[in-house]
C-alpha cells in the first residue's frame, strides 16, 4: 500500500484503478488542505483524461466481462453488507479523515454522515436480489416480459459537502444493480472516498467495479462526462457545472441524474410549536456550516410572531459554538475552502449594502482557517441577492409574510425546487402547502429528515431524477422488453 502525507491516518492518496493504487500518468499531484488551519494534509494524485481513459476501460471490462453483474444478486448484496461492516469497524478513523479534509465537526461525521452512508449502502444491498421486471398481457399469442438490467458504467461526480455520504448515495444503487463505477471526488475532499475504495476492495468488491480518480472538474470530470465508454453520469454540485455536463454529455447521449442546489423556503406559521420551529430554522440553515443543498436559507415567518420568533433564532445562532472540528463541544467548523469563505463574506457584504439588517454574526472568526459566524439577516426583501442566490454558508435570510396565497407565490418564486418546510399545528394547512410548494421534498414540522428509503431530488433547476429509495435504483437500470411468439 503506497503511503504519503505526514498524517498516519492518511494512507490512500493515489488513484484507485482496476484494484490498483497508481500515480497519475502525468505524475502530477495536488494538495488537499485542512480548512481549519489552511495547512496541507496530503498530496493527492491528480488524475486527468489519460487516467480517466484507464479507469473507464477497467470499469468497462469489469462490467462487460467481470463477475459483478453476473454473480447471484444475493451475493452482491452480501458483499455490500460486508463493505458496511468494514466501514463500521473504521468509523472513528473515517470520521477523523472526513473532519480533517472537510472541516465538519467530527461528532457530526461520526453520528450523522457515516451512519447515513452505511444505512444507504445496506438499504441498497437489500434491493440487490429484489430487482425484477413484469409480465405484460400483450395482444396475440405472445409471452411478453421485461427485464431490468444495469445501465453499465456509471460516471459519478460528487461535491465536497458530504464526501462519504455522497459516495454512498452514488455507490449504493450502482453496486446493487450490478453497474461499475468511475468516481471523481471533489478536489477539496478526496481522502475519504479513497479510503472507502480501499475498504470496498477489502470487503471483496472485485477489481474494476469501483474506480476513483481524484482530480479537477474541467480535466478529470469533463473526461468522464465525454467518454463514450461511460453510459450514465450521476452528478451532485452546482447548476453551472450541471449545465456544462448536459452540454458535454449530449454527444454520447448519456443518461443523467443531477442533484443541484436550492434556496429552500422554511415557513413558520404563528400556530406552530415555536420552540421546535426555531430549532428547525436554526439547524435547517446552519447544519454542515450551511453547506447543504437543501439548506432552509429563506425563513418565512408569519408577521404576528415575527419579532419574538426571530429573537429565538438569533439566540440559538449566538449560542452556536464555532471552532476546532475535533473539539466535541464544537457545533460548527470552518467552511470548506477559501473560495467558499470569500463567496460567503461577499454575500454578507451585499446583504448589508442592500439594506438587510444583520441581526447576528456577519464576521469571520479568528484569522486562520475559514470560520464564519452563524449569521441571520432580517428585513430581507425577496429581490435581494441574499434571498435569491444559493450562498452555501451559515447565512439565514428572514422574510415576513401574512397572506397564505402570496406566501406560496413568493416561496415558489425561485429557479430552484429542492426542498421546503412548513411549521404549523393546522393539519389542513400543512397538506395544502405540501401540495402547493414546488419542491422535491417537503418537511412538515421537521427539517433535514433523510432516510435511504425516501427519494430525494429537485423540481425545476434543482435537478433531474431522484436519488435514494426505489426511485434511486431506476437511474441505474434499463428496461428491456422481451417478446416471445408462442403459437
Ligand atoms: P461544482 O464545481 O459544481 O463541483 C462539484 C463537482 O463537479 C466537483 O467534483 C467538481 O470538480 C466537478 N466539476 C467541476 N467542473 C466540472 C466539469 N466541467 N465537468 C465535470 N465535473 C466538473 O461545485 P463547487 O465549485 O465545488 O461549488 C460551487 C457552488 O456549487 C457552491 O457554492 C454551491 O452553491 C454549489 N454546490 C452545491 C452542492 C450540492 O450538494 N447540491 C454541493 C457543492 C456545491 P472540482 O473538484 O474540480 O471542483
Ligand atoms: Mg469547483
Amino acid at each position: 500500500m503506497p503511503e504519503s502525507g505526514s498524517d498516519p491516518l492518511i494512507r490512500q492518496t493515489q488513484l484507485f484503478i482496476d484494484g490498483q493504487w497508481v500515480p497519475a500518468q502525468s505524475g502530477k499531484t495536488f494538495d488537499t488542505i485542512n480548512p481549519s488551519n489552511e495547512e496541507v494534509i496530503a498530496r493527492v494524485a491528480e488524475g486527468d483524461a489519460d487516467d480517466v481513459e484507464h479507469a473507464v476501460l477497467a470499469a468497462r471490462r469489469a462490467f462487460d466481462e467481470g463477475p459483478w453483474a453476473r454473480m447471484d444478486a444475493r451475493d452482491r448484496g452480501k458483499i455490500m453488507h460486508r463493505f458496511c461492516d468494514f466501514i463500521e469497524a473504521e468509523i472513528d478513523e473515517l470520521a477523523a479523515i472526513e473532519s480533517l479534509d472537510n472541516g465538519k465537526p467530527v461528532k457530526d461525521a461520526r453520528s450523522v454522515d457515516i451512519p447515513l452512508a452505511i444505512e444507504c449502502i445496506r438499504y441498497y444491498a437489500g434491493w440487490a436480489d429484489k430487482i425484477q421486471g413484469s409480465t405484460i398481457p400483450v395482444r396475440g399469442d405472445f409471452l411478453c416480459y421485461t427485464r431490468r438490467e444495469p445501465v453499465g458504467v456509471a460516471g459519478q461526480i460528487i461535491p465536497w459537502n458530504f464526501p462519504i455520504l455522497m459516495a454512498a448515495w452514488k455507490w449504493g444503487p450502482a453496486l446493487a444493480t450490478g453497474c461499475t463505477v468511475v468516481m471523481k471526488p471533489a478536489e477539496q475532499t478526496p481522502l475519504t472516498c479513497l479510503r472507502l475504495a480501499y475498504l470496498a476492495q477489502q470487503a471483496g468488491i472485485p477489481d474494476g467495479v469501483i474506480n476513483v480518480v481524484p482530480g479537477f472538474g474541467p480535466t478529470a470530470g469533463a473526461a468522464i462526462v465525454q467518454h463514450p465508454g461511460v453510459d450514465k453520469i450521476a452528478f451532485t454540485g452546482s447548476g453551472e457545472t450541471a449545465q456544462h455536463i448536459i452540454r458535454q454529455s449530449a454527444g454520447t447521449m448519456k443518461r443523467l441524474t443531477l442533484e443541484l442546489g436550492g434556496k429552500s423556503p422554511n415557513i413558520v406559521f404563528a400556530d406552530a410549536d415555536l420552540e421546535s420551529a426555531a430549532e428547525g430554522a436554526h439547524i435547517g440553515i446552519h447544519l454542515n456550516q450551511g453547506q447543504c443543498c437543501c439548506a432552509g436559507s429563506r425563513l418565512f415567518v408569519e408577521d404576528s410572531i415575527h419579532d419574538s420568533f426571530v429573537e429565538k433564532v438569533v439566540d440559538l445562532s449566538r449560542k452556536r459554538r464555532v471552532g476546532d472540528p475535533f473539539d466535541p463541544t464544537t457545533d460548527q467548523g470552518p467552511q470548506v475552502d477559501r473560495d467558499q469563505f470569500e463567496k460567503i463574506m461577499s454575500y454578507i457584504d451585499k446583504g448589508k449594502k442592500d439594506g438587510a439588517v444583520c441581526a447576528t454574526g456577519g464576521q469571520r472568526v479568528g484569522d486562520r482557517g475559514f470560520f464564519v459566524e452563524p449569521t441571520v439577516f432580517t428585513e430581507v426583501r425577496d429581490e435581494m441577492a441574499i434571498a435569491q442566490d444559493e450562498i452555501f454558508g451559515p447565512v439565514l435570510s428572514v422574510l415576513r409574510f401574512s397572506d397564505m396565497e402570496e406566501l406560496v407565490r413568493r416561496a415558489n418564486a425561485t429557479t430552484y425546487g429542492l426542498a421546503a418546510a412548513v411549521w404549523t399545528r393546522d393539519v389542513s394547512k400543512a397538506h395544502i402547502l405540501a401540495k402547493q410548494l414546488r419542491a422535491g421534498t417537503v418537511w412538515v414540522n421537521c427539517y433535514d429528515v433523510f432516510d435511504a428509503a425516501a427519494p430525494f431530488g429537485g423540481f425545476k433547476q434543482s435537478g433531474f431524477g431522484r436519488e435514494l429509495g426505489q426511485r434511486g435504483l431506476d437511474a441505474y437500470l434499463e428496461d428491456k422488453t422481451v417478446t416471445v411468439r408462442l403459437g
